[in-house]
């Protein structure tokens, strides 16, 4: 029977298993099994975890992110100016905004609700005046604040994953004080921080052209003091460098680590004892005859082609040998904001709300909130700007004219690749000019409003 101990206290009693990742920030859950329920799971909820989880919220929602315990995904707040009137609002969709709520305007002259409620507030019919939600133009801005990447919460977040995730990839059980460091600066936030921001712009654009839109990515490795160093990359916006531990623990085995956790809740991984290691791996799988077969070409030139699948994902060991390298060579950290880290923080936020992904959960999610029992039919409005109800409705619209009766991931992808001349799950970026288009392909589309709720219907049905 092993050994099992809390990782932080020692302690046998009442073990947890603990969300590396906090749930409300991830749709691939990975755990820690060795860490006790009160004082080192559910008590750093409130000391920072809940923190970051509110002020990262705007982004869990674009990225159809939410906690498996809630139902609904997280509301953020927004200005949306109405009529030229501005209203402060907190809301998790946009349809939100006109259920059964009140809207109170920034100068608090205006109220704004459906048509139902005003009748209900207004003593004197006559003043309520009538809104059509489908023509309404409505303009939401959503302050974008980055204090929160800087905040010692967010620092002790990246510590408590990078050490949870090291551990669990290494079985390790109980405490040992090689991680004493970052043990005390999770638990208080007092001692010498082992976190920093990687403000390096050529590592986010290398790193930022593998991995999938919106993931979470960690990376151990040794540096050069042979260190392990655990790298944080959140929603791909910003990479935490931290040090887990000053030396390479005689216990821990696997020290070579990747993983990336994607919002369609997909996963990949690699483990292995070092960087050597991973670079043998798939120079021995391409230097190998058994896996390639030589083609002559005309031109005289021999061309090795794989003779199979490859059961080694040689690019992504590739990619993983380059990165480690990369972080090795250059150290380039902050712990505060500069113009450097600010540019970066900013280019792969706006990313983040100009693409969309194109997955069951996310598609799932519009059709369940704009296509609720009752709901009046949709109606293009040629002045919208609401960049993601135009594409998502274009799609629609398009599985509605396919005529399919049953809809699946590939089908999905498959009318995606169609439409958008794009492979499977790669993100759209939905550009001004790109909008246009659709908003011409629908309006151009006779019956386009029942297509749009055929295509919903075939996406409700969707088990
Ligand atoms: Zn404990």
């Amino acid at each position: 029977m092993l050994d099992k101990r809390c990782i932080y206290c020692d302690t046998d009693n009442d073990l947890s298993e603990s969300d590396i990742i906090p749930d409300a920030l991830t749709n691939a859950r990975i755990t820690n099994k060795n860490v006790c329920r009160v004082d080192h799971n559910n008590k750093f909820s409130d000391m920072f975890e809940s923190k970051v989880i509110e002020a990262l919220s705007f982004i869990t929602n674009e990225l159809d992110i939410k906690s498996s315990k809630g139902k609904n995904y997280a509301r953020y707040a927004a200005t949306v100016k109405i009529d030229d009137v501005d209203y402060e609002t907190y809301i998790s969709s946009e349809k939100d905004l006109f259920n059964g709520r009140v809207l109170k305007s920034a100068d608090k002259k205006f109220l704004m609700s459906s048509l139902e409620r005003a009748n209900e507030i207004a003593k004197d019919q006559s003043k309520v005046k009538p809104i059509d939600i489908n023509t309404l133009v409505i303009e939401k801005t959503v302050n974008v604040n980055l204090e929160i990447y800087f905040d010692p919460a967010i620092f002790r977040l990246a510590a408590k994953i990078a050490f949870e995730w090291y551990c669990a990839k290494n079985s390790v059980s109980g405490y040992h004080d090689d991680f004493d460091n970052i043990i005390s600066f999770i638990n208080t936030g007092n001692c010498e921080s082992p976190v920093s921001i990687v403000q390096n712009s050529k590592i986010y654009d290398f790193v930022g052209n593998q991995i999938n839109f919106g993931s979470h990515c960690l990376l151990s490795f040794q540096d050069k003091q042979n260190r392990i160093n655990v790298i944080v990359n959140l929603f791909g916006i910003v990479m935490y460098k931290v040090i887990v531990c000053n030396h390479t623990p005689e216990f821990c085995t696997n020290n070579l680590i990747y993983q990336e956790l994607c919002t369609d809740s997909s996963r990949k991984e690699i483990i292995n004892q070092s960087l050597m290691d991973t670079e043998r791996t798939y120079q021995e799988y391409l230097t190998s005859d058994a896996h390639f077969i030589p083609v002559k070409l005309p031109n005289g030139i021999t061309f090795m082609l794989p003779a199979e699948i490859p059961e080694v994902d040689i690019l992504l060991y590739m990619f993983v040998c380059n990165a480690v390298r990369g972080f090795q060579e250059i150290n380039d950290e902050t712990v505060t904001p500069n113009k450097t880290i600010i540019d970066i923080l900013l280019k792969n936020i706006s990313r983040i709300t100009e693409a969309a992904l194109l997955h069951k959960k996310s598609i799932k999610r519009f059709v369940k909130e704009h296509f609720k029992a009752g709901h009046k039919p949709n109606k293009i409005n040629p002045a919208s700007s609401n960049k993601k109800d135009i594409f998502m409705l274009y799609i629609l619209m398009v599985i509605g004219k396919s005529g399919v009766k049953k809809i699946d991931d590939n089908a999905l992808q498959q009318i995606a690749k169609g439409a958008f001349n794009i492979g499977a799950n790669e993100e759209i970026l939905i550009s001004d000019e790109l909008v246009e288009k659709l908003k011409i392909g629908i309006l151009e589309t006779l019956e386009y409003s029942s297509l749009i709720e055929q295509g919903a219907t075939i996406i409700e049905q969707w088990e």
